[in-house]
């Protein structure tokens, strides 16, 4: 069995430790702080097998130094990310498996926040670890790929199990929520979900992790082919990834 710790981290992050139970061997999904994941790591007298990067962006791999020095972990890293990213010990890509204990995790490479940028799927466990390319009703801002790039990704992600549960790196549900009423207004389930969005968050708690069905219903970054949208946009003709590129637009003007 693998257990999840979420740990809040710096302002509005989530680092994850996995834990496999059978092997005990545990792994950090990025690093974005040394101090908080090494603390969640001793109260459960649990020691660092590995750390697993998304991506080369600083509040991801900001503890692999001090993590390693702490606890001589190894460091998984991006290969597409590599000119960016000290002290890996394996560089992983597209296709490419990793193993904690008997569990086997698929490696996706999904370009567009970063060009490098990779997610962590445990497909027989449904549980995904996607880094900054999907967020709870948003993706990442596109810094290094182009739209088209992230649209390709992001149809990988929508391909996994709808039942998988997907854990994102940031806490940017409530802002996301407000954006994509304003490109989806008439969805029925985005207002559902945004009714539970707003209480879970008026009482401090977590969005994340979330069901990916649930944003394949409401989150507009993935519903670029949904006819009302596309009206609301006036974009009936354009192709999906150029209605994609003009919410991503609209969404960094918000
Ligand atoms: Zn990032």
């Amino acid at each position: 069995m693998l257990k999840v710790v979420q740990i809040p981290c710096l302002s509005d992050n989530y680092g994850f430790l996995v834990h496999d139970e059978a092997s005990k061997q545990t792994i950090s999904i990025d690093s974005p702080d040394a101090q908080a994941i090494s603390m969640a790591l001793e109260q459960r007298n649990w020691s660092l097998s590995a750390i697993w990067n998304t991506h080369h962006h600083f509040d991801h791999v900001g503890g692999n130094a001090a993590l390693q020095t702490r606890w001589g972990c190894e460091i998984i890293a991006p290969k597409g990310d590599a000119a960016h990213i000290e002290h890996a010990d394996h560089w992983v890509g597209d296709g490419d498996k990793l193993k904690i204990g008997n569990i086997t995790a698929d490696i996706i490479h999904t370009p567009g926040h970063t060009m490098g940028h990779v997610i962590y799927v445990f497909k027989d466990k449904k549980i995904a670890f996607v880094g900054d390319t999907l967020f709870a009703l948003g993706c990442g801002r596109l810094f290094e790929g182009g739209p088209k790039d992230m649209w390709r990704s992001l149809q990988k992600l929508s391909a996994l199990d709808p039942q998988t549960k997907i854990y994102c790196a940031h806490e940017y549900t409530e802002g996301n929520l407000r954006f994509a009423q304003t490109v989806d207004p008439q969805n029925a389930e985005l207002k559902t979900r945004g009714g539970k969005i707003t209480s879970l968050r008026a009482a401090g708690k977590w969005t994340i992790p979330f069901v990916l069905a649930e944003d394949i219903a409401t989150n507009p970054f993935l519903r670029a082919s949904d006819p009302k949208i596309r009206e609301h946009l006036g974009l009936q003709e354009a192709s999906n990834w150029e209605v994609f590129a003009e919410i991503r637009r609209r969404k960094d003007e918000f």
